[in-house]
């Protein structure tokens, strides 16, 4: 790689009263891929068969098959894959940092998790650590794509917007058919008050597909980008963004722009 694209945001980050934190979760609020790591952990060949698949097949409808053969071939358990999802690698300084922020008195700060991944991946790895009520009530919401257990005990996940609904997103980024991080982000603003009802607007991601929500920011918001990743190349390639960037690679160091953002002084 060339030189490293700089960081944009201003230092130090304004002092807001109310501002919207939203998180990717795979390689974000994770440390690791839920769609892949499960197979790591209970079948190498299905993860072998994910790599070779994925640029011909839509991500969702392939993690889907790849469950129901899991189950069927494969012949693993609810168990097996809840206990790979509470195996998955979590930060314990991406942990505390979302948590200090969140119970922070200098700043009111709404979490949501916008997430390719599913909910039953999701509510699972967050109940291991304490993420989900009653211990702790951190997200205000959770969009992903839904997903239920069969009675056998197989994983069934569909699509956020199914193939077969008459509604598909319109989305010209790029954004994958199931879903559209840039309107499911303008999708929550409206329920909740709309853009102004937030001084600041925070976006934690990694992905290609994080790139769409990160273009709808604002000058005044913030953009968190993970490098070596897909959002910082096409950011490097394809530009448009207006909000200011921090960008990080380990988790520790989000943490310290979290503690920035509760008006801690800047760590690195
Ligand atoms: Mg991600
Ligand atoms: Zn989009």
């Amino acid at each position: 790689m060339s030189t490293q694209a700089k960081d944009t945001a201003p230092s130090p980050l304004p002092k807001v009263a109310k501002q919207l934190i939203v998180f990717d979760f795979d390689w974000s609020l994770a440390d690791q891929d839920t769609d892949r790591y499960v197979h790591e952990v209970l079948s190498p060949r299905l993860r072998a068969k994910l790599k070779q698949l994925k640029s011909s097949v839509q991500f969702t409808d392939l993690c889907s098959q790849l469950l129901v053969e899991l189950h069927e071939v494969e012949g693993k358990s609810k168990d097996d894959v809840l206990n790979a999802l509470r195996m998955l690698p979590m930060h314990p300084g991406m942990m505390r940092g979302v948590k200090a922020l969140k119970q922070s008195a200098n700043v009111d700060t709404t979490f949501f998790l916008l997430s390719n991944s599913n909910q039953v991946y999701i509510d699972t790895i967050l109940e291991h650590h304490n993420l989900l009520p009653p211990a702790f009530e951190l997200f205000t919401e959770i969009v992903t794509n839904p997903a239920t257990w069969s009675p056998s005990g197989c994983l069934q996940l569909s699509r956020r917007i199914p193939a077969s609904s008459p509604n598909q997103h319109a989305c010209s980024v790029g954004c994958s058919p199931n879903m559209c991080k840039g309107d499911e982000l303008e999708a929550f603003l409206s329920r909740h008050g709309g853009r102004q009802a937030f001084d600041r607007i925070i976006y934690v991601g990694d992905g290609g597909n994080d790139y769409c929500p990160v273009l709808r920011l604002g000058a005044n918001d913030l953009a968190l980008v993970r490098r070596y990743r897909g959002l910082e190349t096409r950011i490097a390639r394809e530009g448009n963004v207006k909000a200011g960037i921090r960008y990080w690679a380990g988790a520790w160091e989000v943490e310290g722009i979290l503690g920035e953002l509760r008006g801690e002084p800047r760590l690195a």
